[in-house]
């Protein structure tokens, strides 16, 4: 029960407020060891209730502060507009019976308009790594004062290559008492730099073993002859599947915006999320997506991250993601506080050996799925017999590391020389799917 953590009782009258009765596995984790004024790390996925873990310890440092505000004291850095404009909503739900005021800094948004949002001084500044610098260098912000550092979705920050800046933004909290840092993944030596910077005798806290994830999402795949045939399934699935909200997830801006003008043309009500949009077009996908003004958002990875949408029960992999995290991310989405979920990847013969990597790295194997009315030639690979004419295809197979040869590929046992999860192409929007090296190690 929250009433046992030791809280305000200016905040526990928000959470009732708010209808939360139990903490959820990383509330109950995180939220006494933040209170004690603990370093945290945590490993926690994006509907794990992993902001009010940060948040209510937070607010519960300030909530006892007398006296005019003067001084930012929290800073909380994310890694999308998105992701923070969700942080604002839950920071001042929280914070609705307290004094405790909170201001966003963002890209996208109007420069002046936040330098005077920052002159009125807000205890709790939200905001990401790009625009907060901007602000700083102009002079316009002052983050010596803060006492609480959140760095939420760390590990995305640093995909999306913010490191310098975030290092920087550390440095300039330069008198903080605590620093807490979130993300959905373990990550790799990057994420350990960072966490060896700016951390203090952290304690880690591990909520998210990959193999436990997404226990309330069925996980199933369809092959698919190509992107047309994609496209076919696609219009099927929303057709007969029953849903009340869909996102279909491509790699590129490009497929999105494909997808979404077939979704249009065949009368679909849809919208479309990527980095080309503008803020403005954005925001409104968003809202009208949650209020339900459509059922279905077409989206890349960059753009729907950190997303909470009430309500998203079928999640469709039009490309498969390039890896085993990312896709973590994605199906993250569906089952969220403990709902159904349907997370479908659709599988070319370039897709295969992804997907079966990704299925080893979260120790499951997908539900293979049939769908007579749209169903293709391509199955999956086919199986070969562990006889000694079989050996002479493992053979033959070694020289195919590259996964040049279509037709040897064809027979190779399933998955046998599949990669290792690790990213597969660029960062998002770089590659069209069909020049992306079908498996490259
Ligand atoms: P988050 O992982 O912070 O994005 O939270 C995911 C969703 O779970 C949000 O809609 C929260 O409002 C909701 N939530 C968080 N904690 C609780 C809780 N203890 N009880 C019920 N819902 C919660």
């Amino acid at each position: 029960m929250f009433s046992q953590l030791t809280l305000h009782e200016r905040l526990l009258k928000a959470v009732a407020e708010l209808k939360f009765v139990e903490p959820t596995p990383v509330q109950a984790a995180a939220i006494p060891l933040a209170l004690a004024g603990r370093d945290l790390r945590v490993t926690a996925q994006t509907g794990s209730g992993k902001t009010a873990a940060f948040v209510l310890p937070m607010l519960n440092r300030l909530v006892d502060l007398q006296g005019p505000r003067v001084e930012i004291r929290a800073l909380i850095l994310l890694p999308t507009r998105e992701l923070a404009q969700q942080t604002l909503k839950q920071v001042q739900l929280f914070a609705q019976f307290t004094y405790i005021k909170a201001g966003l800094v963002t890209g996208g948004e109007d420069f002046k308009e936040q330098a005077a949002m920052l002159r009125k001084v807000p205890d709790v500044l939200i905001g990401t790594p790009g625009r907060l610098l901007e602000q700083l260098n102009a002079g316009n912000l002052d983050l010596s004062h803060v006492q609480v550092l959140v760095l939420d979705e760390a590990d995305r920050m640093l995909d999306m290559g913010f490191a310098e800046d975030m290092e920087r933004l550390c440095k300039e909290c330069a008198n903080r008492q605590q620093t807490l840092l979130f993300s959905a993944t373990t990550g790799g030596a990057a994420l350990r730099d960072m966490i060896g910077k700016v951390l203090n005798d952290p304690e880690h806290l591990m909520l998210n073993r990959v193999s436990q994830l997404a226990e309330g999402t069925r996980q199933q795949i369809i092959t698919a002859d190509h992107d047309q045939h994609k496209e076919q399934i696609v219009q099927w699935l929303l057709s007969n599947e029953t849903f009340k909200k869909a996102i279909i997830f491509t790699n590129t801006r490009t497929m999105a915006d494909r997808i979404y003008g077939h979704l249009v043309a065949k009368e679909v009500k849809a919208f479309v999320l990527h980095g080309d949009k503008d803020q403005k077009d954005r925001k409104q996908a968003i809202e009208r997506f949650k209020e339900g003004g459509s059922k279905v958002l077409v989206a890349t990875d960059v753009a729907a991250r950190g997303l909470d949408i009430d309500g998203l029960d079928l999640v469709i992999n039009f490309d498969m993601p390039r890896s085993g995290d990312e896709y973590v991310h994605r199906i993250g989405r569906t089952g969220r506080a403990g709902g159904e979920g349907l997370a479908i990847s659709l599988i070319t013969h370039n897709d295969w050996n992804l997907m079966s990597s990704i299925e080893r790295y979260l120790k499951q194997q997908f539900e293979r799925r049939v769908i007579k009315e749209v169903k293709g030639t391509y199955g999956g690979p086919k199986k070969v017999k562990a006889s000694g004419k079989a050996a002479g295809v493992k053979k033959k197979k070694t020289t195919d590391k590259k996964g040049g040869d279509k037709k040897v590929a064809a027979k190779r046992k399933p998955a046998a020389k599949a990669p290792r999860n690790a990213p597969l192409a660029s960062a998002d929007g770089m590659a069209p799917l069909k020049k992306r090296a079908p498996a490259a190690e």
